[in-house]
């Protein structure tokens, strides 16, 4: 059979796919998931409710309740919250409502691939400013290339991925004051970080700060995310996502999960508190190992390829994130925080591959 391809658009030639591997291993520490699993009292809470929903009824189309709650747990308005399935469909409609064709957008690289990614699928110009050799940004020459590009949306993830790395609150004070534009802070892994940006949301200023259910919230099943920003931005994202965007069920799951916001407080300091006992064994092994106030921390093998270590955790049952042929992460493999007995067995994998003498 000869197949009649389309050609795809001309700006897209060029673009490849988001990669990420999905092997089976019995430890998975590769995707920044949460180790534990929700609470059980929410699975129930979501049974019983989910049997109430009228299916044959379109969801609330501007789910809010849902935002309501989100809302109330922030101190802020329900007219300052635009829900969406994940915060990569939170990402992708504020690239296509302030980004799209004739316009820039800027990243800090490395960061999350995504961004530069789907700026490049509305149709904008990519331009991505590089961090220092230790991944910190420079915020003079981030705030001299902002004025020179003049960027529509300017992407900061803090924590950063892969990296683990908070920007401090005066680099945010800084590029705000000088963007053109939009300044779109991922906070994907904010709550295992000392700060947030949140607090500098108003309507006088072009930024909002973007969550994930994904992670803290031990939902990344559940494909939830939001931001907080300015009444008019949201206002203005309502006109371009799709109608009905949210299903009622995920409206459902994502308020009852609010109700549980002590529970999931108590993981994150489970989850920190276990990341410092990983930084602290993995500072004991020949390797670099970058500063993180995520659920995962990035690491480069001295004396090995990143590849070859991957692989060789790989053939002990582990899987974490090979970034070691990602540009300018040379050699650098990210770790997943899990379960102490599953950051034990990475430990032991890992001191059997690279050897356990510092040099
Ligand atoms: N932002 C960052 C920085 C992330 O690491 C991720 C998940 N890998 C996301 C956004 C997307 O999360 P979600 O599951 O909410 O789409």
């Amino acid at each position: 059979m000869t197949e009649r391809r389309v050609p795809v658009r001309d700006d897209l030639r060029a673009l490849e796919g988001y990669h990420s591997a999905q092997i089976p291993a019995e430890v998975r520490l590769n995707t920044n998931e949460s180790p534990y699993p929700p609470p059980a009292a929410w699975s129930a809470d979501l049974a019983g409710a989910l049997a109430t929903v009228d299916w044959r009824r379109y969801p609330d189309r501007a789910a809010t309740d849902l935002r309501a709650a989100i809302a109330a747990w922030h101190g802020v308005d329900v007219a300052n919250v635009f829900a969406a399935n994940g915060s990569n469909e939170v990402l992708q409609t504020l690239l296509l409502t302030y980004a799209g064709s004739g316009r820039s957008v800027m990243t800090f690289e490395p960061t999350y691939q995504l961004h530069s990614h789907l700026a490049r699928t509305s149709g904008a110009r990519v331009v991505e400013v590089e961090r220092r050799s230790d991944f910190t940004l420079d915020v003079d020459d981030a705030a001299r290339r902002v004025a020179e590009v003049g960027p529509a949306i300017t992407f900061l993830c803090s924590p950063n991925n892969p990296t683990g790395m908070v920007e401090a609150p005066e680099t945010l004070r800084r590029l705000l004051a000088v963007v053109p534009g939009l300044l779109v802070v991922d906070e994907a892994y904010a709550q295992f970080a000392d700060w947030s940006a949140l607090d500098v949301v108003g309507e006088d200023r072009p930024l909002v700060v973007v969550r994930t259910m994904s992670k803290t919230w031990s939902l990344a099943a559940l494909r939830l995310g939001y931001l907080v920003g300015p009444t008019w931005l949201v206002a203005d994202l309502e006109r371009v996502v799709l109608p009905y965007h949210l299903d009622s069920a995920k409206q459902i799951a994502g308020r009852l999960a609010l109700d549980h916001v002590a529970e999931m407080d108590e993981r994150v300091k489970l989850i920190v508190a276990e990341r410092e006992r990983l930084v602290e064994k993995l500072d004991a092994l020949p390797l670099d190992v970058f500063p993180s106030g995520a659920n995962f921390v990035l690491f480069r093998p001295r004396s090995m390829g990143g590849h070859e270590v991957w692989q060789a955790l790989v053939d002990r049952g582990v899987l974490v994130r090979d970034c070691s042929r990602w540009p300018r992460l040379d050699g650098c493999l990210r770790v997943t925080v899990g379960t102490p007995e599953e950051d034990d067995r990475f430990l032991d994998a890992l001191r059997a591959v690279v050897g356990t003498v510092r040099t």
